[in-house]
């Protein structure tokens, strides 16, 4: 059959050169993606099979196997999962369309002044393409279930890579490393040896919940009649989530939270929930320490893993976790649903709505604990997170309190630090019975406001808040502790309210002065303004615009329109 010669894309070719040329510090990590990537292909054959019974799919012995060749100087990945057509690998090897890796990419090009790009490769996996970390050629066999026939692709790396149509491929795929000409100088990145694969499947793919099994090398000295040595299985399968806190290294933890989330990072934080009783399940869910950059795109992929008696059965299970949480990765293992529970299933039943709640509650206890005991990890997730957690504030009354507890704001009490609301109340003046806040685009357009001025000059505290949300949760959320929130653009404020029984007087009289000026002012302006009035709030600037204490602001106008409402 013929072989077909392409072109790599240019952001593949890119990612490839990186692989290529770049010296890694950690170069162990590519057997993790090529285990990680037959695992997931494990998964998507047993939920395929189990939605289409007729798939016409091999899955009596679900595993994946490590085959080591010293002699030949080859490392081969085999799963009997899914597969890929002869399309599917042209789409899904030949382009990083595939968001883990595209998200790396743009991360790395980010990052790249700060860490430099050698240090930063060293300690991620990219996926299929960090194979040529280790190897100067990659050969990919693989059949799709319920298809019959195979397709090989083959690549050095070097811009190009072939596909050839095959007749007589095993269901499944298979990956062989051509590994690059061993280095006497460092045996530790010795590929073919059985000790170093053992360490390396122990290290980063143990959860693996199908078994990884290798075939030690038959050898020298043994007999023709001692038959095939057995395969070893070098994974524990235990699910993490079920084994006791102290059995478990927080390396271990970690390393299940890149292979959930596709990130190269450590967590930011990792809990831990077991409920028992009548509906037991086990959760381990991960704060992350950096929000991917699509968290506010429509199709972002939310949701944690749900398995069940440590079955997979959905990847972005949505409903047990509210949208302002959709950050968070991980974990839950219900032991009492059913094995083929539907999506739509999941979103009347009740049992889910209270994992939800509870599981709800424990992400924001951690959050308040952090705050308390960790000051410099909260504050990072804060910065992360705190524009999405502010959503909750607005669509989820049960929860408010605990919210408004752990967020924090921009304030004209200090440059960079962000204060509380119980800060905001501590300091709060003698006789000042409001919480003030201003919204903006940035801080910098807030405190050229005029409105800003007379509490300036009074030294009153103003939160300065720049997300879009901001607006709407002030406004939803209305008190804090008994104290009005009140943005200082709305309505009548009158700061100078107390013991001035003249004030009132005085202004009438003003007003009265300036009418024909006021009056004029109006009549020019009467397609924009409602009204002119004098007022006390400017010491500098002669004039601003107020809204009324109901209207839109600018910027929430804005957001719903960005809304498409
Ligand atoms: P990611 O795993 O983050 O999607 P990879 O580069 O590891 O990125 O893999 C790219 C895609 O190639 C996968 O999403 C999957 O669709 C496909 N793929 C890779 N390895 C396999 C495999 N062993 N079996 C089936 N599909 C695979
Ligand atoms: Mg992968």
């Amino acid at each position: 059959m013929p072989t077909e010669t392409f072109e790599f894309q240019v952001e593949a070719r890119q990612l490839l050169q990186l692989m290529i040329h770049s010296v890694y510090s950690n170069k162990d990590v590519f057997l993790r993606e090529l285990v990680s990537n037959a695992s997931d292909a494990l998964d998507k054959l047993r939920l395929e099979k189990l939605w289409d019974d007729s798939l016409d799919a091999d899955v009596s012995d679900p595993h994946i196997e490590i085959d080591i060749d010293k002699d030949a100087r080859t490392l081969t990945v085999r799963d009997n999962g899914i597969g890929m057509s002869y399309d599917e690998v042209g789409q899904l090897i030949g382009t990083i369309a595939n968001s883990g890796t595209a998200k790396f990419l743009r991360e790395l090009r980010e990052a790249k002044d700060a860490a430099g790009e050698e240090g930063l490769i060293g300690q991620f996996g990219v996926g299929f393409y960090s194979g040529f970390m280790v190897a100067d050629e990659v050969t990919l066999l693989t059949r799709r279930a319920g298809e019959s026939q195979g397709t090989r692709w083959s690549s050095r790396g070097e811009g190009t890579y072939t596909l050839e149509r095959v007749d007589d491929a095993p269901q499944g795929t298979s990956v062989t490393l051509h590994l690059k000409p061993a280095d006497p100088e460092n045996q530790l990145h010795d590929y073919t040896s059985p000790w170093k694969i053992r360490e390396i499947v122990k290290r980063y793919s143990d959860f693996i919940t199908w078994p990884i099994r290798m075939v030690p090398e038959r050898s020298a000295t043994a007999g023709e009649d001692d038959g095939a040595p057995e395969p070893e299985t070098l994974n524990s399968m235990k699910a993490l989530w079920a084994r006791p806190r102290d059995e478990v290294s927080d390396d271990e933890y970690h390393e299940l939270y890149k292979h959930i989330a596709h990130d190269w990072r450590d967590p930011l934080e990792t809990i831990r929930l077991q409920a028992e009783g009548t509906f037991e399940y086990q959760a381990l869910l991960f704060l992350p320490e950096h929000a991917p950059h699509d968290l506010f795109t429509r199709d972002f992929k939310r949701g944690v893993q749900l398995y069940v008696k440590r079955v997979f059965i959905m990847d972005d299970c949505e409903a047990l976790l509210p949208p302002y949480l959709r950050f968070v990765k991980g974990v839950v293992d219900a032991a009492d649903l059913s094995l083929n529970v539907s999506r739509e299933i999941l979103q009347q039943d009740r049992h889910i709505e209270m994992m939800r709640r509870r599981l709800t509650k424990k992400v924001l206890s951690t959050v308040k604990e952090m705050m308390t005991k960790d000051q410099e990890r909260y504050a990072t997730f804060w910065r992360e997170f705190g524009t999405v957690l502010k959503e909750g504030l607005v669509t989820d009354s049960e929860n408010r309190d605990a919210l408004l507890a752990v967020a924090s704001f921009a304030s004209t009490h200090h440059d960079t630090e962000p204060t509380t609301l119980k800060g905001y109340v501590e300091r709060m003046r003698d006789g000042q019975e409001d919480i003030y806040y201003l919204t903006g685009e940035s801080r910098q357009s807030i405190e050229n406001s005029p409105h800003m001025e007379a509490f300036r000059e009074r030294g009153i505290e103003v939160l300065l808040l720049t997300d879009p949300v901001d607006e709407v949760w002030a406004d939803a959320v209305g008190e804090y502790e008994g104290k009005k929130l009140r943005s200082v653009a709305k309505g009548q404020i009158d700061l100078d309210a107390e013991g001035e029984d003249t004030a009132e007087e005085e202004r009438e009289k003003q007003t009265e002065e300036y009418a024909g000026l006021l009056g004029w002012m109006k009549e020019q302006l009467d397609e924009d303004i409602k009204e002119v009035r004098l007022s006390s709030r400017l010491t500098v600037s002669p004039a601003c615009v107020v809204s009324d204490a109901h209207d839109l602001t600018p910027a929430l106008e804005n957001m719903y329109r960005a809304m498409g409402q």
